[in-house]
């Protein structure tokens, strides 16, 4: 166990996960190893100071434990940023179980991080990830009351991506409002990249909205999913960025905005679900420059982690709903700062997050 109160000397190694360690300015992280069951665990906690970090459990492979870590490190942090700028009592914290061959036993797996996350005292609450399901919420429920999403919840609907994509596309309506000035969306040319479990979804809106779309998908029956139940034109992967639209609105993987795309995109604005879909902040400028309104990533999509905290926090699904609305004003202020500061929007989130980080 490692941690930094921020008054020790600075760590010297230059192993890459502690620097990132230093450099998100961290706060904690936390390991556990049982050789028999198979079990590598990580808990990295960015951020406490507005409430206990609340975070997804992944559990899938790495290539070794090094970039599990660093996975863990920056998955937290921008746990950090999206609470805090969706002005939630929560900090940021994720986690990782190593996925391997030699594990036998998922249930003891799930048993032993349960005892994992208890031990820490509620400076941490897990939730469902990549790979883990409500299934593994439950095992872990038996050991802590520090996780979510578990089935003695009360919510009807245990999938987050139904808030996800309203938030989307309420973030979607704020954008379309401050740079085309249009009060709805219908008539605008929607472009999504990939329609898995969000991206469906958002389809499915904005088609309701009257807007006209276009989707691609790497994967053929997500493809075929969407045609089948959606009016959308069809284009490829690689075609993507580049097509005339209102909104281009990544929803796949991260990066979708990168040295290779970011000169492609014939969009007027960026706004998706997806995590992490600038490869660097510099992209969030050149957007800027060529007059694209990027609605940052955390401030969109977080209708997602606001379900899930609603359920921790004992509200209902209309209250969780009601702050997902909030996302429009969110995005709005920061719109409207960027234009009087010449920042980026990717900056001036960044800010305002920092400064309520702070706080
Ligand atoms: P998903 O896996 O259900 O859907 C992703 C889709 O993108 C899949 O259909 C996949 O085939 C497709 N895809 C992958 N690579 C592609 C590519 N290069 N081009 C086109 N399509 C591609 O995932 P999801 O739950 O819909 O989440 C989508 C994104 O939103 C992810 O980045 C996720 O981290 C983020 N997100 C999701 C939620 C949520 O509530 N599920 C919340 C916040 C953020």
């Amino acid at each position: 166990m490692m941690q930094n109160n921020n008054n020790t000397a600075p760590i010297s190694t230059k192993a890459p996960f502690l620097s990132l360690f230093e450099n998100l300015q961290y706060g904690e992280l936390h390991l556990k190893q049982d050789i028999q069951a198979g079990f590598f665990g990580i808990i990295a906690i960015h951020n406490t100071t507005r409430g206990p970090s609340l975070g997804g459990c992944r559990f899938i492979p790495y290539s070794d434990p090094q970039n599990a870590i660093i996975d863990a490190l920056k998955l937290a942090q921008g746990m950090s940023y999206k609470a805090a700028i969706s002005d939630l009592p929560l900090g940021g914290g994720k986690s990782v179980i190593i996925h391997s061959e030699k594990i036998k036993d998922r249930r003891k797996i799930f048993e032993l991080f349960g005892d994992f996350v208890e031990s820490l005292g509620g400076r941490y609450i897990t939730a469902e990830d990549s790979g883990t399901h409500v299934t593994d919420m439950d095992i872990i429920f038996e050991k802590t009351a520090y996780v979510t999403g578990h089935s003695n919840i009360a919510f009807a609907t245990k999938d987050p991506s139904p808030l996800t994509a309203l938030g989307v596309v309420t973030g979607m309506q704020a954008a379309a409002q401050h740079h085309l000035q249009r009060s709805s969306l219908a008539g605008l040319h929607i472009v999504i990249q990939g329609v898995g479990n969000v991206g469906f979804r958002i389809a499915q809106l904005c088609q309701h909205y009257g807007a006209k779309i276009t989707v691609c998908d790497s994967n053929p029956k997500a493809l075929q999913h969407a045609k089948e139940h959606l009016n959308v034109g069809i284009c490829t992967v690689d075609q993507i960025h580049s097509i005339p639209c209102d909104i281009f609105a990544p929803c796949a993987l991260g990066n979708a905005i990168n040295t290779q795309t970011v000169h492609k995109v014939n969009a007027k604005i960026v706004a998706g679900a997806a995590n992490n879909q600038l490869e660097s902040i510099e992209m969030a400028r050149i957007l800027k420059e060529k007059d694209i309104l990027y609605a940052p990533d955390y401030a969109i999509n977080a209708g997602g982690l606001i379900h899930v905290a609603a359920q921790y926090l004992h509200q209902d699904e209309t209250q969780a709903r009601e702050k997902v609305l909030k996302i429009y004003d969110t995005l709005q202020s920061i719109f409207i700062q960027s234009d009087t500061t010449g920042l980026s929007t990717a900056e001036i989130a960044n800010q305002i997050a920092e400064q309520r980080l702070q706080a």
